[in-house]
């Protein structure tokens, strides 16, 4: 990229590894990408802080725990020094917490850790991202679902898979909170997306998808990705995911 092109810019959440910690390789394998990669503590995101050694595009390491909310709310005073000329193109919020548990033995506080982590903190954070977001010709804010939030997916699963709870119902909540998003700003591109069943420490090693696979289809699925699509629930492969 030349020195005076503007850079495509991108924020991930949950970026030091996992689906999170893929989607900031494969962006930075662009020259033309500038990726704010956000983690709880970037002290120990050896990882994240090895991809600089081999990126074309450009890597800023940010702090940012999406479940505290005063962090997500000073989050733009990290954010100025990079972005504040040239905006937000696509805002990732991938960083998600997963419990395994039933509906009649879950632990209410439990539930309401995974709601903040994987609710409140995303809806937050489009929130204190709006004005960047405003600022950028783009204006895609993915949200990183799963069909488990699906009630039309999970109905179709082996009953021990369907039991599980907290976390379908904190993805089933993030599913509405794309849709409303989508509607009250039809100029931004608001996506739900399902990874698909990924090899990372939540999906575990006997999962069907390679991390590299599932970004790869994820990155062609949000940058083809059109106002038509806003409101949508999508899975890596581009299809449908019903409600
Ligand atoms: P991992 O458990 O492998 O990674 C989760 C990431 O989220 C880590 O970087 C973790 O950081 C971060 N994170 C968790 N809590 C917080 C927090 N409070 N603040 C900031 N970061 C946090 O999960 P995956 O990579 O597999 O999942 C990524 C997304 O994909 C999630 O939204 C998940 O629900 C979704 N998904 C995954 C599937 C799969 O099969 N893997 C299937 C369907 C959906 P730290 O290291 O600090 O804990």
């Amino acid at each position: 990229m030349s020195s005076t092109a503007r850079p495509t810019t991108w924020l991930v959440t949950g970026a030091n590894r996992g689906i999170g910690l893929e989607l900031v390789r494969q962006l930075l394998a662009s020259p033309s990408n500038l990726v704010v990669a956000a983690c709880r503590t970037p002290a120990k995101a050896t990882a994240l802080e090895d991809l600089k050694k081999t990126a074309k595009g450009t890597l800023h390491i940010v702090q940012l725990d999406v479940s505290d909310f005063d962090n997500i709310r000073a989050l733009p005073a990290q954010l100025e020094p990079i972005l504040g000329t040239t905006g937000l193109d696509y805002l990732v919020s991938n960083a998600a917490i997963f419990v395994q548990d039933t509906p009649f033995t879950l632990d209410p506080e439990g539930l309401l850790s995974l709601v903040r982590t994987n609710v409140a903190g995303p809806a937050l954070l489009a929130q204190v991202a709006l004005p960047f977001l405003s600022a950028a010709p783009t204006k895609k804010v993915l949200h990183i679902s799963s069909t488990a939030g699906s009630i039309a997916s999970v109905v179709q699963m082996p009953p021990a898979y369907a039991a599980n709870a907290s976390y379908p119902i904190s993805k089933a909540a993030l599913n509405m909170l794309v849709y409303k998003q989508k509607v009250e700003r039809p100029d931004l591109t608001v996506i739900a997306l399902c990874p698909g069943w990924v090899q990372t420490d939540m999906g575990g090693s006997g999962a069907s998808l390679t991390p590299e696979k599932s970004v790869s289809g994820i990155i062609k699925v949000i940058t083809t990705a059109t106002s038509e699509d806003s409101g949508k629930f999508l899975r890596y492969d581009g299809e449908s995911v019903p409600w």
